[in-house]
């Protein structure tokens, strides 16, 4: 024991020595073979995605080895002996001769060495030979390796991974996590594709991309305890279709991207529009995980009862991991009752007003209280009800625009800067109580126009169109590609982010949308750029952005996680001690540094994310 912790010491000092592989093998390709469809809802990838649905109650798809009949002292001692396993496999890497321990050059870490093409090859066909009962489960075809090395949603070139590995349980994970290890190739767990700082793309040396769609079940549906037991990827949209067709009153309200996967979501830390009432997945969404770690140990991260103080939360330090600590196999996820909700819009003078409004709205107990409680004792509100809300969103007047050409709704909205509210409340008159308080707020705030959804379906298609608004932002220029970003403050400093933010692309001459979460300080900018001169605007505007945020005491990101997009900025907005914990935690976990390499932790190098001057429009993906 000793030993290892001299080697988690050792580790969190040095790392294992590069091999720069790029030269041995190129399989980046920066543009052209971007051009195409993507893999997050087409070709063979989605051909593969399978619904199978069991009943409520019914075990089957459970991994064996993550049945729920192991104590949390188990658990505990996996974790443990894993980690020993690990940080030793590690210390004997960073000590071998061969391996040497720290850059010559700068005394830094280096980055650990991948296997080389041949290795490659040899971990392909033992990947063939394990899984020759099903041809599937493997996939070198070369559409298939173009489908899963691009991103419609990523503005970075995209990288092809060395194969597809299709797995359809757990244990076909720990098979492949051993032949990786031994022939020391990257793994990219890759679920519903939606990510969007590209957490999904390959290495540029390439690697096994693990595609999880095939893991897509409902174990089970424990409605009496409000939980769900599925594998990881199940989409969030599918699981609250299947809720409301079996008639059980309950869904999952961590609303990110339509497609996104419980596997990808826990994975990102995501959240949505809902996280003004629900919270994010940082909260206790996920009761817990089973994770094949780098060491193709399995782990279940805690049992399923609501609560555990059994120890720190180990589910936790999974959440936001980007899949660079292990894949996870399978998932309890809490419910939330069903509860009515109507929308309602309302137009300002300018965004700045409008999120003053918003700040008046959350300190009425908006998104706290589900029904008509007495007044917040710190409320200067005459009105004797707090106000329910779901959700707050923040859109610009190019969205609105663009709603109007593009979205489904048929109404036609002014073009201009407006919120659109989430109401939930337990009855139809609760909600237009609610909608009574904050017309009465938003008008106080120079707020006109305030209507109500005139039907569910209304409610329902508006709805749709800011969950879009991703399309419909990007179709405001022809040809263009999208930079999507997200950023997060403190409710308060709101309204400078976004009146400075929106100021400075205004100034810039480029197209942009902007959207938000202002419920909870959470903004995005949708960005379009047709060439290089407007793709560095468009860079130094999102860099500016991201240096505002956390001068206001927030955040690079608040939804869409780290990827390589955002590592640049984790040591200004964590320090570098924060972020030395992590890779510590990295390397103890991962010690040959396998899983997604490049994503999350600030390296140094932005190999995956080469900045100006590289690309042209219409050639990515
Ligand atoms: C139109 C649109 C709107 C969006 N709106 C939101 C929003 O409102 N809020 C928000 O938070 N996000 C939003 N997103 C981003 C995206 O939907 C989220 O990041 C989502 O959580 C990603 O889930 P996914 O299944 O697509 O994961 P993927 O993109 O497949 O993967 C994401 C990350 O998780 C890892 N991963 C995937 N599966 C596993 C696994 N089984 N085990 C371990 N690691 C794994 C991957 O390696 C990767 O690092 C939006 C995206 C789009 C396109």
């Amino acid at each position: 024991m000793s030993s290892f912790l001299r080697a988690c010491a050792q580790l969190s000092r040095k790392s294992v020595r590069s091999v720069h592989t790029n030269s041995l093998i190129t399989v980046c390709r920066g543009g052209l073979l971007g051009t195409g469809p993507t893999g997050a809802a087409t070709g063979a990838a989605a051909a593969r995605r399978r619904y199978l649905t069991t009943p409520s109650g019914d075990n089957a798809g459970t991994s064996p080895r993550s049945s729920t009949g192991k104590g949390s002292s188990r658990v505990l001692l996996l974790v443990l002996s894993s980690s020993i396993v690990s940080g030793l496999i590690g210390f004997k890497l960073a000590s071998s001769p061969a391996g040497g321990l720290m850059s010559a050059e700068t005394g830094a870490p280096e980055p650990p060495a991948f296997g080389t093409p041949s290795d490659f090859e040899h971990a392909i066909a033992e990947l063939r030979e394990a899984f020759s009962h099903d041809p599937d489960v493997v996939s070198t075809d070369p559409e298939d390796l173009r489908i899963h090395g691009f991103s419609d949603y990523d503005y970075r070139p995209g990288c092809l991974p060395s194969v597809v590995f299709y797995p359809n349980s757990t244990e076909d994970v720990v098979r492949m996590v051993n032949i990786a290890t031994k022939y020391k190739m990257p793994v990219i767990p890759y679920s519903g594709a939606t990510s969007l700082e590209g957490q999904i793309r390959s290495h540029t040396v390439g690697g096994i991309c693990v595609d999880m769609s095939g893991m897509d079940r409902i174990l089970e549906i424990h409605e009496e305890d409000s939980d769900l037991v599925c594998q990881p990827g199940a989409k969030w949209m599918d699981i609250n279709d299947t809720l409301k067709e079996k008639g059980i009153p309950l869904f999952f309200p961590l609303d990110p991207g339509p497609g996104a996967t419980i596997g990808g979501m826990l994975s990102t830390g995501c959240s949505g529009t809902n996280a003004v009432r629900y919270g994010t997945a940082k909260a206790e969404w996920f009761l817990n995980a089973t994770v094949v770690l780098p060491s193709g140990e399995v782990i279940k991260t805690r049992r399923r009862s609501r609560k555990s103080s059994a120890g720190f939360d180990t589910t936790k330090l999974f959440i936001g991991a980007e899949g660079t600590l292990g894949i996870v196999t399978e998932v309890t996820i809490r419910l939330a009752p069903v509860l009515p909700t109507t929308v309602a819009v309302v137009q300002f003078p300018d965004v700045r007003k409008a999120t003053e409004a918003v700040i008046e709205v959350m300190n009425q107990g908006v998104g706290i209280r589900k029904s008509s409680p007495p007044p917040h004792p710190a409320s200067t509100s005459r009105d004797p009800y707090a106000t329910p809300a779901e959700c707050v969103e923040l859109v610009d007047d190019r969205f609105m625009a663009a709603t109007n050409k593009f979205g489904v709704s048929t109404r036609k909205w002014p073009v201009k800067d407006s919120l659109f509210f989430k109401f939930q409340g337990p009855s139809a008159a609760s909600l237009k109580e609610t909608a009574k308080v904050v017309k009465r707020i938003v008008e106080k705030h120079g707020g006109t126009g305030f209507e109500l959804a005139r039907s569910e379906k209304e409610a329902a298609d508006l709805w749709q169109d800011r969950k879009n608004a991703h399309y419909a932002g990007m179709a405001l220029l022809e040809g263009a590609k999208g930079y999507g970003t997200d950023v997060c403050v403190p409710v308060s400093k709101l309204p400078e982010l976004v009146y400075e933010t929106k100021k400075d692309m205004a100034q810039s001459g480029i197209v942009s949308t902007i959207v938000g979460h202002v419920g909870d300080g959470n903004f995005h900018a949708q960005l379009l750029f047709r060439n290089d001169e407007e793709y560095k605007k468009v860079r130094e505007i999102v860099d500016r952005m991201v240096h505002r945020a956390i001068a206001l005491d927030g955040t690079c990101t608040g939804e869409h996680g780290v990827g390589v997009g955002k590592k640049k900025y984790l040591v200004e907005e964590l320090g570098a001690g924060t972020v030395e914990l992590m890779k510590t935690i990295k390397r103890t976990i991962d010690p040959l540094g396998l899983f997604n390499p490049g994503k999350l932790y600030p390296d140094g190098r932005d190999d995956n994310d080469p900045g100006t001057g590289t690309r042209s429009a219409g050639k990515q993906a």
